[in-house]
């Protein structure tokens, strides 16, 4: 069965992904090492989509999808 998961990921240059908790922008700020979480959606053990949350924005939402994985 799969599930929801999310990740961590640094904030690219071009990313113009909308933060599913806030609205606002998940914006590549030059010289930032900002950080976005990027969860794919599982209902009912199917794919639905992806959600950008700034990183803080996910741990106020309350980690919806479970604790973002860092990328080693
Ligand atoms: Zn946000």
């Amino acid at each position: 069965m799969l599930t929801s998961r999310a990740v961590v990921r640094t904030v690219e240059a071009g990313n113009s992904a909308m933060c599913a908790h806030c609205g606002a922008q998940v914006k590549f700020v030059a010289r930032a090492q900002l950080r976005q979480v990027i969860a794919n959606v599982y209902e009912a053990g199917e794919w639905k989509r992806v959600e950008h949350f700034h990183a803080d924005c996910y741990t106020e939402a309350g980690e919806p999808y479970g604790p973002a994985a860092e990328r080693s």
